[in-house]
């Protein structure tokens, strides 16, 4: 599979000289699999411009793709209303989105209540089919509508957006997805609830000996000195092995100090992670929008000497570090 970064930065989009380098774009991450076929991993602004080249591989043909949402603030969702192909009759876009609203414990409930037994939990073995039942159950409770379709149509009210997503061209495909759900298509793509503000996804794309993890907008345990336990002992079993972990290295350690709680991590903690995940490469992402090209250089050296550090001083290690630049393009398997 071949993926390519569309948009790196954090928070807000931010364009001009200073970040020419890593780019201003918010994210936006593609996913080509190795039949061709077509993922995106959110719709920050980087995905108008992943629209725009879209336009043109796709001239003359339908384009069949999927969306996934890492979550729903505005730096992953606020591109979408200018996504060209989303306006083309004929395209067809699967949307999806985890149910932020559907715990573990929501499900224990209702299965509580379904069979009339407080005490029996639900097993391993039939937690996924279960999950995706119940999660039909739970979204649909009160009539309320798939959360990702609610999010978009939302998004395109007046009069904040002159089209509202009915009026959009192509056959759009809302799909709300319960942890622990594949989508399976050649390449399995499924998530784990992170920890961050609202909530966060943390999508796997796997091909058949071959994975990336998405780790964007990630907050690392600030308690926990070592990464053996809690959520960054979770997001370490779920990157084991992975090609490629793409991490939240929004903060320097020192800024973190000041932003816990803010949901974003340093690359300290990122390489941490991946030595212990014992993942190939770390690609950190998410630029704070205050960090111009000077800067992201700066966190790159600093992330380097970290690692040097670690490994007691040896040059080679099995890892290797880079900070996402827009219009990148790495190849896997
Ligand atoms: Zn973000
Ligand atoms: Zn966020």
């Amino acid at each position: 599979m071949k993926i390519k970064f569309w948009g790196t930065r954090g928070s807000i989009p931010k364009p001009g000289k200073s970040t020419i380098e890593y780019g201003g774009n918010t994210t936006c991450l593609e996913v080509i699999s190795g039949e061709g076929d077509e993922y995106i991993f959110d719709a920050g602004t980087g995905i108008t411009e992943l629209g725009a080249d879209l336009m043109k591989r796709y001239a003359g043909k339908t384009l069949d793709a999927k969306l996934f949402l890492s979550h729903k603030h505005w730096d992953h969702v606020q591109g979408f209303p200018f996504f060209t192909p989303a306006y083309i009759p004929g395209n067809k876009l699967d949307v999806y989105s985890g149910d932020a609203d559907v715990t573990k414990e929501d499900l224990e409930r209702v299965q509580r209540k379904q069979d009339g037994v407080e005490t029996r939990r639900i097993t391993k073995g039939d937690l996924t089919d279960r999950l995706t039942k119940e999660t039909a159950i739970i979204t649909n409770k009160n009539g309320e509508m798939n959360k990702a379709k609610a999010m978009f149509q939302y998004q395109q009210t007046k009069p904040y957006f002159p089209v509202e997503i009915k009026q959009t061209g192509a056959e759009l495909c809302f799909k709300d997805i319960a942890e622990g759900v594949k989508v399976s298509n050649g390449v399995e793509v499924s998530y784990r609830r992170m920890n961050h503000p609202d909530g966060v996804f943390c999508y796997k794309i796997a091909e058949k000996d071959h994975a990336v993890v998405f780790a964007t907008d990630y907050e690392h345990d600030s308690n926990a000195s070592l990464v053996t336990e809690g959520n960054d002992k979770k997001l370490i079993d779920w990157a084991r092995g992975a090609d490629i972990l793409i991490y939240d290295g929004q903060y320097t350690p020192e800024i973190y100090e000041k932003k816990k709680g803010w949901g974003h991590s340093t690359y300290e903690k990122g390489i941490d992670i991946a030595l212990e995940a014992g993942v190939k490469k770390i690609i950190f992402t998410h630029h704070d929008p205050t960090s111009t090209d000077e800067i992201v250089k700066d966190l790159e050296k600093r992330a380097k000497e970290y690692l040097y550090q670690r490994m007691d001083g040896r040059n080679h290690c099995c890892l290797s570090v880079e900070f996402a630049k827009e219009g990148s393009e790495y190849t896997i398997g």
